[in-house]
């Protein structure tokens, strides 16, 4: 994936602007006004991607690049290709980058780009080690920190598209910098409030409520807008809140996310229902065919849920991580890595276009590719998700066949699991401290384990029974008790402890809140946190008809060979239908697909 994206970038001269801007290359702008953003986003998948698995020719080729970004960037610290390569004029560029620095911030995209630098900066400083990078976003976050805020003479600028403010905060944890995190503060406090600014130009008329602008954040109660901005911002606020609690940020975050999730999300874990505005739509208003659901939406609610779980402790948090992962995300890539969804449906007929250039199936790239550099950020940083610590608590959130080490009150935690999750639900982790400790190792149980679908009444399953979990420490069984979604088990742990868990994984008929006018009278397939569809290349060409009683059952079979390793799942009965997991759908051209189906 990250070659191919290097490769694309190339192909469209969006690395090209760099070196132009940079006078290292004569040449015009390529492009858009984003698309430095691009880029960076790769570069930071990249960074993870040496981070798991060390490769010098990309390190190499990386520091190539960085040579360019420092080039392009102007002296102080202003870093935005479009304006440097044609200067600060309203002549024949693209006019929404606007007629000076920070003009136009809602058309620019001038905050998302250096945001996406932040990220990347951090990533390869801390994949690598090397500052080069790090030197540059710095610089760049310095020449905000001094024209951006509050004080007299400098400019009050709201970001157009949400991204600065989580990379703000990232930066600040590695740099220490106050000002940083102050001037992430400072953008999301001046959302919503038109009254203490000059500059926020909106020629495109989409309305403040498109940029969560409509009120002060504090006073939002509901997720509207842009679901990429507003995730993006949403994500920011419970960042912030990891660092210094307020009760009105938490009030209103918490608040936005039971909106987001109790009466807005696909049971994808999909988020951004309308194609308009690429936005939230009115709570239960989750239509199918016409669904829009961004890749790249799906991953800020990857991102944000993260943080709520960061700043909480809660397990729902990941329970909808957990779906969006292995649903909403990773549908909007192809197994092979190289095609994407920008758009990504619930239902198709083959033919139909889904939109922003994606035709009726993946696409390897788009015109205007955030989703495609998003999954390649995105994917290779997942290792960062699976634990998590807090003091001497040492959390497990996702299960994934991995060896890693962590430190758990700074004793160095060696941690595997063995697992074939997500088609098993047998996990077997071992514990090896460095020293002897006594700690709580709290491992989350998913809500689906449970008989529960997603947190809130959105979608349910039709049988709420679960048999119960089973749970061995060093081959002895223990008794497995909840609290707050999670196992929490505090002994003393000594290096070689296994900790066993079966959790069954029957398929489970999944119903919607009758609110959701277009799954009324339907029925979805679900087998632990995988969602299935039907596609018509398993099913005679057709998928759309095929329909299933409440009584259903079904055999789930492994295929070690099929669409990259996958279980499917096959109906009992005469005109037996195919079933397969709706990630990895359209891996074999256009053609039907459907996972909510009419019953029988
Ligand atoms: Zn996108």
């Amino acid at each position: 994936m990250v070659p191919h994206a290097f490769h694309e970038c190339e192909e469209t001269g969006r690395i090209d602007n760099f070196a132009v801007a940079g006078g290292l290359k004569k040449g015009v702008f390529k492009g858009t006004r984003f698309d430095d953003s691009d880029v960076f986003k790769v570069v930071e998948g990249a960074a993870y991607t040496l981070q798991n698995n060390y490769n010098p020719k990309l390190d190499h080729y990386l520091d190539s690049l960085i040579v360019l970004f420092a080039a392009a960037q102007e002296p102080d610290g202003y870093l935005y290709t479009i304006r440097t390569i044609n200067k600060d004029t309203t002549g024949s560029y693209d006019w929404i980058a606007g007629p000076t620095r920070y003009s136009f911030e809602n058309g620019s995209h001038e905050l998302y780009i250096a945001g996406h630098l932040y990220e990347a900066a951090v990533a390869h400083y801390q994949a690598t080690g090397k500052k080069n990078l790090l030197d540059i976003a710095t610089k760049n976050a310095d020449h905000l920190v001094k024209t951006i805020g509050p004080k007299p003479g400098q400019m009050i600028v709201v970001p157009g598209h949400q991204e600065i403010e989580l990379a703000l905060v990232r930066l600040y944890r590695v740099t220490n910098k106050k000002e940083y995190l102050d001037l992430a503060h400072f953008f999301v406090d001046m959302r919503g409030r038109s009254d203490k600014r000059t500059l926020f130009l909106d020629e495109h008329k989409l309305g403040p409520s498109y940029f969560q602008d409509q009120v002060p954040v504090v006073r939002q109660k509901e997720a509207v807008g842009h679901a990429v901005r507003a995730q993006y911002l949403y994500a920011a606020v419970a960042d912030m809140l990891t660092i210094e609690d307020d009760p009105q940020y938490s009030n209103a975050i918490r608040n936005i996310w039971n909106d987001a999730t109790f009466k807005k999300q696909y049971v994808t874990g999909g988020v951004g229902a309308r194609e308009d505005g690429e936005a939230f739509d009115a709570a239960y208003v989750l239509p199918n065919e016409n669904a829009y659901a961004e890749t790249c939406s799906a991953i800020a609610n990857l991102i944000w849920n993260h943080k709520m779980f960061l700043y909480t402790g809660e397990s729902k948090y990941m329970d909808v991580f957990e779906r969006t992962l292995y649903n909403g995300f990773l549908g909007g890539m192809s197994v092979s890595g190289n095609q994407f969804f920008y758009v990504n449906p619930m239902a198709s007929n083959g033919v139909n276009d889904f939109g922003q250039g994606t035709g009726a199936t993946r696409q390897k790239w788009f015109g205007c590719a955030c989703c495609p550099t998003n999954v390649t950020r995105f994917l290779p940083s997942l290792p960062g998700y699976v634990y998590a610590t807090k003091a001497n608590e040492l959390f497990v959130n996702l299960f994934m066949d991995s060896e890693s080490e962590l430190r758990v009150n700074n004793n160095p935690v060696k941690i595997n699991q063995k697992t074939n999750y997500p088609w098993d639900g047998t996990i077997k982790i071992t514990l090896s401290p460095a020293k002897a400790a006594t700690f709580p190792l709290s491992i989350r149980i998913p809500g689906w384990a449970n008989g529960q679908a997603i947190p809130g009444d959105l979608y349910t399953y039709q049988d709420k029974q679960s048999k119960p979990i089973v749970l061995t420490i060093n081959g002895k069984k223990t008794p497995a008790i909840l609290e707050n979604g999670y196992l929490k088990l505090t002994r003393l742990w000594k290096a070689g402890d296994e900790v066993t868990l079966a959790l069954d994984m029957p398929v489970r008929k999944v119903i919607s809140n009758e609110n959701i006018k277009t799954n009324q009278g339907k029925i979805a397939l679900e087998r632990g946190p995988v969602l299935y569809c039907a596609e018509g290349k398993d099913n005679q060409g057709k998928a759309l008809s095929i329909t299933m009683s409440p009584e259903q059952s079904f055999t789930s079979e492994y295929q070690k060979d099929f669409l990259g390793g996958l279980t499917v799942l096959k109906s009992n009965d005469a005109k037996a239908s195919v079933l397969i997991p709706y990630y990895a759908w359209a891996n074999r051209g256009a053609n039907e697909m459907v996972i909510w189906f009419n019953k029988k």
